[in-house]
C-alpha cells in the first residue's frame, strides 16, 4: 500500500536532490524497486507535513461559507460588505473587530443594509450583530449581543446541520496548504464527529480530538489516553487532551491579567486555581493531555502553578500575555506554549491600548523559545484562516500590509516556525507525512511566505493535495 518514490526531491540545506521512498507509508532508505508508481519533484523543497495546533474544525467548515467582514474599519463599511452580498435569505457575516471602530453598531444600521435575516459575528465569535428579522428568527435580542448572549445566538445559528460537503471541502482546502493533521479543539464530541467523517471518506488530515470537562468522566471511563488511536478510523483519529478555558480574551478585556485595563478590571478567571488542578490531576491519572486556556499573564501564572501541582504533561493555549519569569517555567516544567502568531498581528492595536506598556511581553514566541521552551504553532480557526503559512509569516516577519514589525525581537527563524508546526521529520523510518513546496520559504518575502504554493501534501505516503 502507497509504495511511492518521489524523484529529484530538495531537501532543506542540502544542494543535490535526493530519491525518496516510500513503503507502506513510511519512509525507507532501502534502494527504489521497480514497478512502483513515481512523482518527480523537479528539485522541489520537501519539508515534513504541517500540524495546526488549535483549530474549531466545524466552526471553520462553516465560517467558510460566511460573508466576509474581517476588512470592516467602521459600521459604514460593515454595512456597505453587508449591501453588496447580493445574498437571498438568513445572512451570516463573520470576522469583524469593533475594539478600535470609532462609531458603535447598532440594529438600525444593520437594518438600513438589509432588511433580510442579518446576523455579523465577531473576529473572537464573542459579539453578535443582529439586525431586526435575525433577532426574530434567532429568537434573541436585536443590536450587539457580547458573551453569553452572543454564544446563545451563535448555538442557535449551528444548530443547522453542517453539510458532510463542507467538512470535506474544508479538508481539502488545509491539505492544500500542506497540512497534514489538527488538534480540533471545537465544542462537540470530536472522536463521534470525526469517526463519522473518516467513515464517510473524508481522510486528509490526522485529527486529535480535544474535548472539555462536560466529558471528561467519559473518556476516562472509556480509557481514552491520549495518543492512542480511536479504533476504525486507520490511525488517522487518536485522542486529544482536555482542554479548560480559564480565562476570556483581550478584545473583550476578559483576560485575566495582573494590571488592570484602562478602563478597569483585571479580566476574568473562569476556573479558579484549585478547581483547575482537581481537573488536571484527574486527566493525568487517566493518562490525558491538558490543554489550558489562558490568554492573560495572571492566567498562565495559575495555569502553570497548576502544571506543577498536578504533574500535568501538555500545553498552555494562546499564553498571549506572560510574566517575565514564567517563560523559563513553560521550559522547567515541560509545558508547551501553543500559540497563534497571527492573533498578534490582528490584536496588535488593540494590544498597544489595552496592554499599553506591556506588549514586550506579548506574543513573547522568542523569549520562549530562548528559555528553551518548546513552541507549536496554529491559527485558532475560525479566529485565523486554518493556513499555516499564515501563522508561520506572522511568526517570522510579525506585520503584514507593509506595517512595520510589532515587537520584531520576538520574531522567529524560518527554520524555527517550521520546526513549530511539524512534528515528524524527512529520513528514513518516519512516517511519510509530507508538504512539497512551489516555492523557498527561506528566500520569500513577507507576502510570498504567507501565500507560499504548496505543489504536493502527503500524508501516511497518500496524495492528499496534488497541483504539480
Ligand atoms: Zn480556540
Amino acid at each position: 500500500m502507497h509504495d511511492l518514490i518521489l524523484r529529484a526531491a530538495r531537501l532543506p540545506g542540502r544542494d543535490a536532490p535526493v530519491d525518496l521512498a516510500i513503503d507502506a507509508g513510511r519512509l525507507t532508505g532501502k534502494p527504489s524497486r521497480a514497478g512502483r508508481e513515481e512523482i518527480a519533484l523537479d528539485g522541489r523543497l520537501v519539508i515534513p507535513g504541517l500540524w495546526d495546533a488549535h483549530v474549531h474544525f466545524g466552526q471553520w467548515a462553516r465560517t467558510r461559507g460566511r460573508l466576509d467582514v474581517s476588512r470592516a474599519g467602521s459600521v459604514a463599511e460593515a454595512c456597505t460588505t453587508v449591501r453588496e452580498a447580493h445574498a437571498d435569505g438568513l445572512l451570516i457575516g463573520f470576522g469583524f473587530r469593533w475594539a478600535t471602530w470609532a462609531d458603535t453598531p447598532t440594529a438600525e444600521a444593520l437594518d438600513a443594509a438589509r432588511t433580510a435575516p442579518t446576523v455579523l459575528l465577531s473576529g473572537d465569535l464573542h459579539t453578535a450583530w443582529v439586525n431586526t428579522a435575525a433577532a426574530a428568527e434567532l429568537g434573541c435580542r436585536t443590536g450587539v449581543l457580547r458573551e453569553d448572549e452572543a454564544f446563545a445566538a451563535e448555538r442557535a445559528l449551528d444548530a443547522a446541520p453542517l453539510p458532510l460537503a463542507a467538512v470535506a471541502d474544508a479538508a481539502r482546502a488545509a491539505a492544500s496548504r500542506g497540512i497534514v493533521g489538527i488538534v480540533d479543539l471545537e465544542f462537540a464530541d470530536t472522536v463521534e464527529q470525526w469517526s463519522a467523517r473518516i467513515a464517510a471518506g473524508v481522510d486528509a488530515l490526522r485529527v486529535s480530538a480535544g474535548f472539555y470537562p462536560d466529558l471528561l468522566d467519559a473518556r476516562i471511563a472509556a480509557g481514552a489516553r491520549t495518543g492512542l488511536a480511536v479504533a476504525g478510523t486507520r490511525g488517522l483519529l487518536t485522542h486529544g487532551p482536555l482542554k479548560v478555558i480559564t480565562d476570556g480574551s483581550l478584545n473583550t478585556r476578559t483576560a485575566h491579567c495582573v494590571d488592570p485595563y484602562p478602563d478597569g478590571g483585571v479580566g476574568m478567571q473562569n476556573v479558579d486555581a484549585a478547581a483547575l488542578t482537581a481537573l488536571m490531576s484527574s486527566a493525568t491519572a487517566a493518562g490525558i493531555d491538558c490543554a489550558i486556556h489562558a490568554i492573560g499573564d495572571a492566567a498562565n501564572t495559575i495555569a502553570l502553578d497548576a502544571f506543577a501541582a498536578s504533574g500535568a504533561r501538555g500545553t498552555v493555549e494562546h499564553a498571549q500575555l506572560l510574566a517575565d519569569s514564567d517563560a523559563a517555567r513553560f521550559a522547567v516544567l515541560g509545558v508547551v506554549a501553543s500559540v497563534q502568531p497571527e492573533h498578534a498581528l490582528d490584536d496588535r492595536d488593540v494590544a498597544d491600548e489595552l496592554w499599553a506598556g506591556r506588549t514586550g511581553r506579548a506574543f513573547p514566541l522568542r523569549a520562549l523559545l530562548d528559555a528553551g521552551a518548546r513552541v507549536v504553532l496554529g491559527s485558532d480557526a475560525p479566529v485565523a484562516p486554518l493556513d499555516p503559512w499564515i501563522a508561520i509569516g506572522a511568526a517570522v516577519h510579525r506585520t503584514r500590509e507593509h506595517r512595520p514589525a510589532w515587537h520584531g525581537e520576538h520574531a522567529l527563524t524560518v527554520d524555527e516556525a517550521i520546526a513549530s508546526s511539524t512534528r515528524t521529520k524527512v529520513a528514513p523510518g518516519e512516517v511519510a507525512d509530507l508538504a512539497v513546496l512551489d516555492d523557498d520559504p527561506w528566500t520569500a518575502g513577507p507576502d510570498a511566505l504567507r501565500a507560499l504554493p504548496v505543489a504536493l501534501t502527503l500524508v501516511g505516503g497518500r496524495v492528499t493535495h496534488a497541483s504539480l
